[in-house]
């Protein structure tokens, strides 16, 4: 084996025992395209999955269930100002009715997702949620529904909510300000990660791999950035460019990027709630398993009904906007047994969260 390689093992083993690295370390990993180091850092990362949460992968059913959105971020397909977006917004008994199919099709965990939409008030939420709560007390929901303010927060978790994801985006203020419109503040983002944790909710922090004008030095500050969180989950994938958007000729993020960043990301927060997201399975038809194989352990498979699916563009190309919710899980747990997991029907909640 050459010295470079075995130098390169070394920091795995540093990684893997200190949870921590240098940055120039960092970038080493990070840049790293060797093929035998690859291979070794997603095995480590797969090692110290199984010896938490076993062979098991988790389901989320997602809920798109409005793509209405207040927000201008200028990576993204229902930014306010594409007017050829086709929007939609699902009723109280849609949602509700999504939730029953996901749960006689095995979840046990919704996440409703959407824009930023003014429709969907803390008055309007917090009896959806309550109800979905009555119709399943064995589940736990997850909202993906952008900023609000932290009294929003707290009414929305005293109605049940558990989970919250909410990426970061970019742990660089600079970089943060190119990606979204001056109305949009870095300080607030961080602000309401602070205010969710403090609430209660298993926390889901994240970041595109490969974003316009992303370095290397910004992916080492989301590092940094997620070790001082320590989020319950982390949402990783690529940046992939939307054509109704001013970054459609933006190059997308590659495969093998955000698979190393898959794994350092297990070796740094061990227990973390690691999805194999769409965008993964979008650039690369095996990518979601790929991305299982570098250390993830959570899929989500998509429950939205199949009429609004293909208005649900964030990006270009995306996977799976045919299909039914039934045919998704079966594809998804055929896909994960032919990799050597398990899907199970859990709520697939954060080590320390158990019950
Ligand atoms: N409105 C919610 C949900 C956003 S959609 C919120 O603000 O949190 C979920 C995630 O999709 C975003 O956080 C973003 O990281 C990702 N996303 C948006 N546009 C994308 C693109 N063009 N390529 C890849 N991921 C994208």
């Amino acid at each position: 084996m050459n010295s470079d390689l075995e130098e390169m093992l070394r920091l795995i083993d540093k990684l893997e025992t200190t949870r921590d690295l240098t940055d120039e370390e960092f970038e080493k990993v990070l840049l790293c395209e060797d093929p035998a180091f690859s291979g070794e850092l997603s095995a480590r990362a797969r090692k110290v999955r199984e010896g938490i949460y076993g062979k098991e992968v988790y389901l989320r059913g997602l809920v798109e269930f409005s793509n209405f959105c207040k927000n201008n971020c200028k990576y993204c397909g229902i930014r306010r100002d594409n007017k050829n977006a086709q929007r939609y917004r699902l009723s109280e008994e849609e949602i509700l009715s999504c939730c029953d199919m996901g749960y006689e099709l095995g979840f046990r965990t919704f996440v409703l997702q959407g824009g930023e939409d003014p429709h969907f008030t803390d008055e309007r939420l917090v009896p959806l949620i309550r109800k979905i709560k009555e119709n399943h007390p064995d589940c736990a929901i997850t909202l993906s529904i952008g900023e609000r303010e932290k009294e929003s927060y707290r009414k929305l978790f005293e109605a049940g909510a558990d989970r919250y994801l909410l990426r970061h985006e970019t742990a660089d203020k600079a970089h943060y300000e190119i990606l979204h419109p001056k109305e949009m503040s870095f300080e607030h983002r961080m602000q309401c990660l602070r205010d969710l944790k403090e609430i209660g909710y298993q926390v889901g922090a994240g970041m595109m791999i490969g974003s316009p004008c992303q370095t290397t030095a910004h992916l080492i500050e989301d590092l940094r950035f997620l070790q001082d969180l320590q989020p319950e989950m982390v949402g990783i994938g690529p940046f992939i460019p939307h054509h109704d958007t001013e970054y459609k000729d933006q190059k997308a993020g590659t495969v093998d990027m955000t698979l190393r960043l898959l794994s350092v990301i297990r070796l740094l927060l061990p227990q973390v709630l690691l999805p194999a997201t769409t965008a993964l399975g979008t650039i690369d038809p095996m990518g979601r398993e790929k991305g299982i194989l570098a250390g993830a352990n959570v899929v989500m498979p998509n429950l939205s009904p199949s009429a609004v699916r293909g208005k649900y563009l964030l990006y270009d190309n995306k996977i799976c906007t045919g299909d039914e919710a039934a045919e998704c899980i079966r594809c998804m747990t055929m896909r994960v047994q032919k990799v050597g997991y398990q899907v199970v029907t859990d709520r697939g909640d954060h080590i320390r969260f158990k019950k």
